[in-house]
């Protein structure tokens, strides 16, 4: 039986009345396992195909799956989930892209995206191609969000680690949409994790509510006229969310509600939850709620504003360098060895020994810097070059001589893992590791035998 706090028990009962009991009943359910098929790197009929996972769909997100319950699987510890095919993310999670829509060319924003689940989704649906910029203000929190985006193969990226407030300056009206999912008080998590449930309280909710005030401030002077906001959090509190919105919307007449996506599962906002002097004022049926007993996933809420006039896009200014001078020779060597072609003609970029593919010229962030501009490629050191992971997993097409591909079923992809050395005959010098085609990581050959350059960070441990 979950131990969900007596006073949140004492509200949601109130709010709730006949509905509290089912609503408690699946609180003391097990959470499900969401499971995102990674659309940068394979369709979701040829995933499908190759996993041999019992899935179910999600209704609000067509590349989203439930593994199902009785599945004898450790989804994060498959080749698979190395390589970035998937990404798991609880079910609900899953509707802010669906949402949002984001679409090919687009300039698009996520304000607090660490570790990364709906940035990942959003590169996903965007194609590598435009920009999306992602957020997270808090530093210990942004090493993780880099990897997740490397694993995913999102090479249209720019990371920040920034206040929301230093961007607001920054970039104003510039972003044809932004995601701000809000830091809460969390009850939607409850299920799944005990801190959330420890660290409630009520004075957290309403701090949070005026916390989430703040930061739409600043999420609001990010979006062009015409542009789109969505925000989103994980917890049931009117406070933290119809009342928020109906605050923010009453101090911003230029932003108005729109009525989003709709699937089973995606209920309606309670505009009838707010109180005092905003009652009544604002469509609020208009946002979503996500409730754990009427659908797979945890609890979620959702509002999509769309902000008043037309301006053009904002014109991205193309990255025009080739390969820097010192860098050129050893990354077309590295480059003509293992991918197939030639490296990209333009949209190079050195930073100290770092050789980076930038998706967009650094002019763009004249202003305030990033953590990580686009894909860091490699790096120079004494005129050799040496591949970065995040290169790996871009999804370059490489020679079969000079890859090692292993199934992944097969003891080799658990022992690569592992940080182990293979043996594989062939040409000394760099190898792209692959799963089943897709890459993995490198290593080094030497005399028949395969130096294991996959990240100790992110080694698995324990027995094969
Ligand atoms: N979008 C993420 C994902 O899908 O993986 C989850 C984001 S989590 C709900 C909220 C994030 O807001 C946290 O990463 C937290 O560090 C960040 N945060 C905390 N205080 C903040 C603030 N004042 N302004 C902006 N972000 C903040």
């Amino acid at each position: 039986m979950l131990m969900a706090p007596q006073r949140f028990r004492e509200r949601m009962q109130a709010l709730l009345g006949d509905e509290a009991e089912a609503f408690f009943a699946a609180l003391a359910q097990p959470p499900r396992i969401g499971l995102r098929v990674n659309t940068l790197k394979i369709a979701v009929d040829d995933f499908r195909a190759r996993a041999a996972f019992p899935l179910e769909p999600v209704p609000w997100c067509d590349e989203g799956f439930i593994l199902a319950p009785d599945a004898d699987i450790q989804p994060g510890k498959h080749p698979y989930h190395a390589a970035g095919l998937y990404y798991l993310q609880e079910p609900s999670a899953m509707a802010a892209a669906a949402l949002l829509d984001p679409q090919p060319g687009e300039l698009i924003l996520d304000l607090a995206a660490a570790p990364g689940g709906k940035a990942t989704h959003l590169a996903a649906r965007m194609e590598n191609e435009g920009l999306l910029v992602v957020n997270e203000v808090v530093r210990g929190r942004v090493h993780a969000l880099i990897e997740n985006m490397a694993r995913v193969g999102a090479r249209q990226a720019l990371i920040m680690n920034a206040s929301p407030s230093a961007l607001a300056e920054a970039w104003r009206e510039r972003f044809d949409k932004v995601m701000l999912d809000a830091p809460c008080s969390a009850e939607g998590m409850f299920r799944k994790s005990a801190a959330a449930r420890r660290e409630w309280s009520e004075a957290t909710v309403l701090g949070c509510a005026a916390r989430q005030i703040n930061i739409l401030e600043d999420a609001a002077r990010l979006v062009r006229p015409g542009g789109l906001l969505l925000y989103a959090t994980c917890t049931f509190a009117p406070e933290e969310n119809e009342a928020v919105v109906a605050r923010f919307l009453a101090q911003h007449p230029e932003f108005m509600l729109i009525e989003p996506l709709r699937a089973p599962g995606l209920d309606h906002g309670r505009p009838d939850w707010v109180e005092g002097d905003l009652a009544g004022r604002f469509p609020l049926e208009r946002c979503v709620r996500i409730w754990p007993h009427r659908s797979a996933g945890e609890g979620h809420f959702f509002a999509l504003m769309e902000k008043d006039g037309l301006a053009a896009a904002y014109p991205l200014p193309a990255v025009r360098r080739g390969l820097p001078k010192a860098a050129k020779k050893p990354v077309t060597a590295f480059w003509e060895r293992v991918f197939t072609g030639s490296p990209p003609q333009k949209g190079w970029a050195l930073y100290g020994q770092w050789v980076h593919l930038l998706p967009v010229s650094p002019g763009f962030w004249r202003e305030i810097k990033p953590t990580r501009a686009g894909l860091r490629v490699g790096k120079l050191t004494h005129h050799r070059f040496e591949p970065h992971h995040a290169l790996a997993l871009a999804g370059f097409s490489s020679r079969p001589e000079n890859s090692l591909n292993l199934p992944a079923e097969s003891e080799e992809a658990r022992r690569y893992l592992h940080g182990e050395p293979l043996a594989a005959a062939g040409e000394d010098g760099w190898v792209l590791v692959q799963v089943d085609g897709f890459g993995l990581g490198w290593g080094k050959r030497v005399g028949g035998v395969v130096k294991n350059h996959y990240p100790r960070g992110l080694r698995w441990q324990g027995p094969l």
